[in-house]
């Protein structure tokens, strides 16, 4: 079968798979058995493309993680209706507190711990 040099494009024939060095310039030609006999030119050597680092995962070269969402302050905030105008505020940890809009002491039901 006839094989053409991959570096001098010069054709030579050889028995059949194999490695065969170029009678023209000495270049190492290796033949594939192909059961057709159209030209393929194999590449001699697959370069192209980085190798990613060794020990750097492919996760690491993406944007930085995101940093933690600040703390906040949100503490759970007791809300209660004035029975009398109907008035829904924020209350403190106080057992009463006094409507903002009609004055009226409403008990939060929260139980001040102020010890015994
Ligand atoms: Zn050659
Ligand atoms: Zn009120």
């Amino acid at each position: 079968m006839k094989v053409r040099c991959g570096s001098c494009r010069t054709e030579f024939d050889v028995p059949g798979a194999g490695r065969f060095p170029c009678p023209v310039c000495g270049s190492v030609n290796v033949v594939r058995e192909s059961p057709s006999s159209r030209e393929a030119p194999a590449p001699a050597a697959e370069v192209g493309g980085y190798q990613t680092a060794p020990g750097v995962g492919p996760s690491a070269v993406g944007a930085p993680p995101p940093p933690p969402p600040p703390p906040q302050p949100d503490l759970p905030m007791p809300k209660i209706e004035c029975p009398e105008c109907g008035f829904k505020f924020i209350v403190g940890m106080v057992p009463v507190v006094t409507c903002p809009m009609c004055s009226t002491e409403v008990d939060t039901g929260i139980e001040e711990d102020s010890g015994e």
